[in-house]
């Protein structure tokens, strides 16, 4: 019996092991392999760019942006989100 908020990290893939896989995967391939922090990445609208921990419905897996209303799945949201920090870390740090 897990608690609800603990659920997705219980039953998903150990976060370690997926990262280790990632950079493992990225090295062998010549990919340069980049840890962004996740936090927010699913409460945050890739569009407007506000945060608002009410813009996802984890039990739907839906998000939906109080603000400008944009809508899709939480983890396409997430996975947008952590894409968009990778392009900034790329543009202003990596040259
Ligand atoms: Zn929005």
């Amino acid at each position: 019996r897990v608690r609800i908020r603990d659920r997705y990290e219980s039953v998903s893939w150990s976060f370690y092991q997926l990262r280790q896989m990632i950079e493992y995967k990225g090295i062998r391939s010549g990919a340069k392999v980049i840890a962004a922090n996740p936090e927010y990445t699913s409460q945050k609208c890739p569009k407007c760019l506000r945060t608002n921990k009410a813009n996802r419905d984890r039990k739907k897996h839906h998000f939906c942006c109080r603000e400008c209303g944009y809508g899709s799945n939480d983890d396409r949201i997430g996975a947008m989100n952590l894409q968009r920090i990778g392009m900034k870390y790329i543009a202003e740090v990596a040259v």
